[in-house]
């Protein structure tokens, strides 16, 4: 890392540690050459990424979101968590590599599709149904966010539907 302020590429990390949330790497250096202190800052390529609601409100892209969401559809389905995993792998990089700083939550709702249609056909259908539903009716950005936190329903749809934690729709499978 080259020095701010004389240019000299002859600098020292002294201290690295992670931020509070572990979203990054704070790094403290110093340069050899004239002895300046600056701090560098390391961190995913992913936080940059940001996910463009339909109300037009940004938030950070949250991989663990996404995997919640596929988890949702996948309950109780008999798929590897392997395959899970490397399917979610997969859509981030999918979303990686298209460059655009910003992405619509409608085109992660899509590949989200796109990859539960090859992994199980039930999940496929249980996610689709819910974000078709949601296009009419509410934001599809809730798949990716507010219903994931209640992990005893099985389909999203029923937590979309009416919020309540213990719906007895979760028996129906
Ligand atoms: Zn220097």
């Amino acid at each position: 890392m080259r020095c701010p302020y004389c240019g000299s590429l002859d600098t020292q990390v002294k201290d690295s540690r992670p931020s509070d949330d572990h979203s990054s790497i704070r790094r403290r250096r110093v340069c050899n050459d004239c002895g300046g202190r600056f701090t560098t800052f390391e961190r995913v390529q992913l936080r940059e990424l940001m996910v463009v609601k339909r109300s037009g409100k940004r938030s950070p892209f949250d991989r663990d979101k996404l995997l919640r969401s596929v988890e949702i559809a996948l309950r109780k389905r008999p798929v590897e968590p392997e395959r899970i995993e490397r399917m979610v792998s997969g859509i981030v990089r999918q979303l990686e590599s298209s460059g655009e700083p910003e992405v619509p939550t409608s085109t992660i709702g899509a590949l989200i599709m796109a990859g539960l249609r090859h992994l199980d056909g039930v999940a496929y259908v249980r996610f689709a149904s819910v974000y078709k539903d949601f296009r009419e009716a509410k934001d599809f950005e809730e798949i990716l966010g507010e219903l994931s936190h209640d992990e005893a329903d099985p389909l999203p749809a029923a937590r979309i539907d009416d919020g309540r934690p213990d719906d007895p729709r979760d028996n129906d499978n």
